[in-house]
């Protein structure tokens, strides 16, 4: 079983109300193969919802208590984005994921890439705060743009 971001099977769970469909990922869901996850709306942040950044390092320095997430207004919202990484890590391990698919470039979900907090649209290198807790637990997480190392051609 695979653990997929919400957003990339259809479901409008992205911080402006969108989603960020990838055609291949909703044929998994529909082959019973993933279950989706929002980590930003199990940590309880509701959608629409303002955007945020990683202020001060990557999702590994927010699970160690040296970065911070804050969100377009100015408000902290690392509490959430904690709680909905430990949810994610729990539904993970209920069904026994031991990959994701997680959206590239999110605070919580990116694995390569994430915006570099100066809500500018630069990004840096650096994985989401769930990523990084999921990584922690040995799961590993790639991006969509990654997806055809992990399912070539046909394999679906
Ligand atoms: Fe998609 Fe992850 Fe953002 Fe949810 S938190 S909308 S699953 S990128």
């Amino acid at each position: 079983m695979i653990l997929i971001s919400s957003c990339m099977a259809g479901l409008a769970t992205r911080y402006d109300g969108n989603d960020a469909y990838v055609p291949a990922l909703d044929q998994l869901v529909r082959a019973g193969k993933a279950v989706l996850a929002c980590p930003e709306q199990l940590g309880g942040l509701p959608t629409p919802r303002p955007p945020a950044e990683i202020v001060g390092g990557d999702g590994y320095d927010v699970l160690d208590g040296k970065a911070r997430v804050i969100d377009a207004n100015g408000r902290d919202v690392t509490a959430a984005f904690l709680k909905g990484a430990e949810q994610t890590l729990k539904l993970a391990r209920a069904v026994g994921a031991k990959q994701a698919v997680l959206k590239e470039n999110s605070p919580s979900c990116g694995s390569s890439f994430i915006y570099d907090g100066t809500f500018r649209g630069e990004k840096q290198s650096g994985a989401g705060v769930t990523t990084a807790l999921l990584e922690r637990n040995g799961i590993q997480v790639i991006s969509e743009a990654e997806l055809a190392h992990l399912f070539p051609e046909g394999s679906i």
